[in-house]
């Protein structure tokens, strides 16, 4: 690196791609995001942000925007079975970590505003490629400029990382669901306590997003044809299901903006080569259920951008950033999926089984750890 200040190309203006380019911009790098669509945008849908993935947000120093707006989630969620019994999975010792439901399309804009406040350049209609090692993005026209770092912030269908031949697998979990918003209204009873109600292979969810809406998730196995269709939204399919939901699901319009969308488990050889990176849905893209996805991906954002500061050595410092982030990344992906196949996998015959089994198993040392290795990670940097 020169005396200039470092360069680093972005391809991706997800959330994953816009907090890289906030937490580098803020350490005095010049970034540059290129995004394939012709505008900025998230879907219309509430996002889990924990503890976690606050922290990296206060590091940003966008905490307190996100906690005005966002709605906090102060009571445990209650976790209901089949039957509308309670499944108690929380031991009185935990404690209780902190936990903001906050619109995406906020969280989005606050990402992509701190970015630019502190420098970074955002640029629309510009579809990435690939990139080589030695810090090239690749575009339609040829390779761009020569960058200390390149960072694939693509998705789960990251050119970048497969132009790298990064991936070992990426898997389709035949599981999917579908995010919404419903207006809130006084009085509902979903303001005070988020919910998850699960009835054979499918769960809904309901969490207060803002002070204007509900977020309600609606997940089910790819094989269930009628619970997959959402959009339009096939009303009677979940009030069947979930009867005492009906007038929250009644608020859902017929025509929603989102539709039902699987979930993939992607696994890399490793996250870095050379002088690129991959981070996000890109590297460990994973089943949602622990509300980890996004929130991982901001904090090996900022974790990344602490490890830049302290070598002048790009790639050995994201190996170093790879070696304290990925372990537990992996264990929450491997978590969330174990989850899913809890909700949406367990034998219909054997539901009552798990009604039992889950709190048990739930109040396990082994079951906690992992449940809340994100929760609680600390990086090494
Ligand atoms: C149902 C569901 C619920 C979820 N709930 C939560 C939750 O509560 N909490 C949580 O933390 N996570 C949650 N997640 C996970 C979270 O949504 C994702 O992990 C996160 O949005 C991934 O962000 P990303 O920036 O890596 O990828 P993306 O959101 O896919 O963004 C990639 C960006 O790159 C752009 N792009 C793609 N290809 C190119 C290219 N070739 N050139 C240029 N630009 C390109 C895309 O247009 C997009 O803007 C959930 C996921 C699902 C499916």
């Amino acid at each position: 690196m020169s005396n200039e200040k470092p360069f680093a190309e972005i391809a991706g203006a997800g959330l994953a791609g816009l907090a890289a380019a906030a937490a580098l911009a803020q350490r005095g790098w010049r970034v540059r995001v290129h995004e394939r669509g012709r505008d900025l945008r998230e879907i219309g849908a509430g996002i889990y942000l924990w503890q976690n993935a606050l922290d990296a947000l206060r590091e940003l120093g966008v905490y307190d925007k996100v906690a005005t707006i966002g709605a906090p989630s102060t009571t445990p969620r209650l976790l209901l079975d089949h039957r509308g019994q309670e499944v108690d999975l929380r031991r009185m010792s935990d404690w209780v970590p902190e936990l903001i439901v906050i619109l995406r399309t906020e969280l989005h804009r606050i990402l992509a505003e701190c970015a630019v406040k502190h420098g970074a350049e955002i640029v629309t209609n510009s579809l990435v490629l690939g990139a080589d090692p030695e810090g090239r993005l690749e575009f339609a026209n040829g390779l761009g400029p020569k960058a200390d770092l390149v960072i694939g912030a693509d998705g789960v269908f990251s050119r970048v990382r497969d132009s790298l031949r990064l991936a070992v697998e990426i898997f389709d979990m035949k599981d999917g669901c579908g995010r919404h918003l419903i207006p809130r209204k006084d009085g509902d009873s979903i303001n005070t306590r988020r919910i998850e109600m699960w009835n054979g292979g499918r769960r809904v969810g309901i969490a207060p997003t803002s002070k204007d809406f509900h977020y309600v998730f609606l997940c089910c196995p790819e094989s269930d044809i009628q619970g997959r269709v959402q959009q339009p939204f096939n009303l009677e399919a979940w009030v069947s299901s979930h009867p005492q939901y009906r007038e929250y699901l009644e608020r859902l319009p017929r025509h929603p903006e989102e539709y039902w969308r699987p979930f993939f488990n992607v696994t890399c050889s490793s996250w870095t080569k050379g002088r690129v990176a991959i981070v996000g849905d890109a590297a460990h893209g994973m089943a949602p259920n622990l509300g980890q996805g996004a929130g991982v991906a901001i904090v090996n954002a900022v974790v990344m951008a602490r490890a830049l500061a302290t070598s002048k050595d790009v790639p050995e410092a994201l190996r170093r950033w790879e070696a304290s982030e990925r372990p537990y990344v992996e264990r929450t992906q491997r978590m969330s999926f174990l989850y899913g196949y809890f909700g949406t996998r367990w034998p219909r015959k054997l539901l009552d089984l798990r009604s039992r089994i889950l709190p048990l198993l739930a109040r396990t040392d082994l079951y906690q750890r992992n449940f809340r290795v994100a929760i609680e990670h600390k990086p090494a940097i």
